[in-house]
C-alpha cells in the first residue's frame, strides 16, 4: 500500500511555498532563502514553517 502523504509548507521568512513529504528522512530547507522548513523527528516532520495544506490520496493509520 503506497504512502502518499505530502504537505505544503510556507517559509516563515520569505513566504516561499514548498511541497515535501510528511514523513521525512532528512531535513528540508527553503529553496529560496535557506531557512529550515522541517526536520525529521521520530519519523514525522517537525515543521518550522507554516503548513498550508496536506496533500495525498492515502490515509494512513497512526
Ligand atoms: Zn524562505
Amino acid at each position: 500500500m503506497a504512502e502518499k502523504k505530502f504537505i505544503r509548507i510556507k517559509c516563515a521568512d520569505c513566504e516561499n511555498e514548498q511541497i515535501t513529504f510528511k514523513r521525512l528522512s532528512s531535513k528540508v530547507d527553503c529553496m529560496v532563502c535557506g531557512a529550515r522548513l522541517a526536520e525529521p523527528t521520530g519519523g514525522r516532520a517537525e515543521l518550522k514553517g507554516e503548513m498550508i495544506e496536506e496533500l495525498g490520496v492515502e490515509e494512513e493509520a497512526e
